[in-house]
């Protein structure tokens, strides 16, 4: 399986990065030695000092898809859960500033928590979706897939074109304001319309 993400989705987000505001969504990947499962604990590497979170809603691919239309793109998935995209905040900004790519930042070991996942027939509008986490118990991200730029349809459709989807393949469909640094001792707890479905531990 393979994990593909998008970047910059949420306006309110690119304008906290001071990042610029992408005409088509911006794509990276991790490869499934970023995935964490099951709640197992995050161990902070010694290669960055600037690790923070990103929660993201996550779509499952539940058939093989290539340019997909975004009519059809709806048959393409028929689970979300939520994780969290870790990024080594420094490592990217480096990457950035020399045009270098992000694969070190956003797809070390570890660094693709997810939840489980459920039927999406158990939301009743999928473009109206709470989601969020809280660090230590307080909420740092709040969001709702409403004010994503680009919607999960259109993001199915767009990535079909360069990476053809596959069963068991899991989208992260961008993260909302108020991403934040992690430390060693941190609990981190993520959230769909307030019921918790993951928890992960810095170790
Ligand atoms: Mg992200």
């Amino acid at each position: 399986m393979k994990i593909i993400a998008i970047g910059r989705n949420y306006a309110e987000h690119i304008a906290e990065l001071d990042n610029e505001r992408p005409d088509e969504p911006v794509i990276f990947t991790k490869p499934d030695t970023a995935i964490l499962k099951n709640n197992q604990p995050f161990y902070y590497p010694d290669f960055t000092k600037d690790i923070h979170f990103e929660v993201e809603i996550l779509l499952k691919i539940s058939k093989e898809g290539k340019y997909v239309e975004k009519q059809h793109a709806n048959n393409y998935f028929d689970e979300i859960g939520i994780g969290i995209d870790f990024t080594a905040r420094d490592l990217q900004s480096k990457a950035k500033e020399k045009g270098l790519p992000w694969a070190i930042a956003k797809g070390f070991n570890g660094s693709a928590p997810i939840s489980g996942f459920v039927p999406k027939e158990q939301f009743p509008d999928l473009s109206n979706l709470n989601f969020g986490l809280k660090q230590n118990g307080e909420w740092k991200q709040q969001g709702n897939t409403s004010l994503m730029l680009y919607d999960f349809d259109y993001i199915i459709s767009y990535v079909s074109q360069f990476f053809t989807l596959k069963k068991g393949d899991i989208l992260f469909t961008g993260t909302p304001k108020g991403v934040g640094p992690i430390k060693i001792g941190d609990t981190l707890e993520a959230f769909i319309e307030n019921e918790k479905k993951l928890e992960v531990e810095i170790k």
